[in-house]
């Protein structure tokens, strides 16, 4: 079944593919000072104040915290985005980790946490923005609001009978939902496969490309979706 401003794979949670693309360091990564002589429980209380977002271990899995590189990983992409994403974000309530090596991570809409798996490489910093993504997405109202313009490819929904136009790309979700965009669209602001799976992930791995502070992934997206996250997004979490 689908539902419209939720997020379908894995039982309503949202999910980082499991592909480790972006995981290249930026520059700017060896020039953050990460302060290993504090415990990785006083760093997440550190970073969970500055940002007001619970930073820890799972509340069923008391002590299990993160790893020196992860809690790197958060204080860098923490530090990157607008704070309006993050410590003032209704929809982000807390970051804990994940267990097992299934996915990198997912989002719930309905409780509001993240949950990122540990690693030792960067990719966990992909995965926490294109969760955070998500609850940016939730914020706004993204899927409600503006998955239907044409500067994100046209999202619509559709049963499995509907008549098809050769000008739209058409694809299935996990859930069996089927969804169609612009075929066009897809040409100018290609960031990745995972992308073209439902609105809610092409939005979050739109966000995570134009919150890469790699300059390189800004060049994947459209002129008119660059456009909007300068100009229109700030309006909107303001
Ligand atoms: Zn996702």
């Amino acid at each position: 079944m689908h539902v419209p401003s939720g997020h379908g794979p894995y039982g309503g949670h949202c999910v980082t593919p499991s592909y480790g693309h972006h995981s290249v360091a930026p520059a700017s990564h060896s020039t953050i000072s990460h302060d290993r002589t504090k415990s990785p429980a006083a760093r997440e209380e550190e970073l969970g104040e500055k940002y007001r977002i619970e930073i820890g271990p799972h509340p069923d899995k008391p002590g299990t915290h993160f790893t020196h590189h992860m809690l790197d990983c958060l204080e860098e992409v923490l530090g990157y985005l607008p704070k309006e994403h993050t410590r003032y974000n209704g929809k982000l309530k807390a970051i804990y980790p994940l267990p097992g090596d299934e996915v990198n991570g997912y989002y719930s809409p309905s409780t509001n946490i993240i949950e990122l798996r540990q690693r030792a490489d960067y990719g966990a910093k992909q995965a926490l923005r294109h969760e955070i993504g998500h609850a940016v997405s939730e914020m706004i109202g993204w899927e409600n609001e503006h998955k239907r313009k044409a500067k994100f490819g046209n999202w619509r929904a559709h049963n499995s009978g509907d008549e098809r136009s050769s000008r739209r790309s058409y694809v299935q979700d996990r859930n069996g939902q089927w969804w169609s965009y612009y075929t066009s669209h897809r040409e100018v602001c290609f960031v990745s496969n995972y992308q073209w799976t439902d609105p809610g992930e092409y939005f979050a791995e739109v966000y995570a490309a134009y919150y890469d502070p790699n300059q390189y992934s800004r060049r994947q997206l459209s002129s008119s979706v660059l456009k909007w996250f300068e100009t229109r997004l700030p309006a909107l979490v303001a």
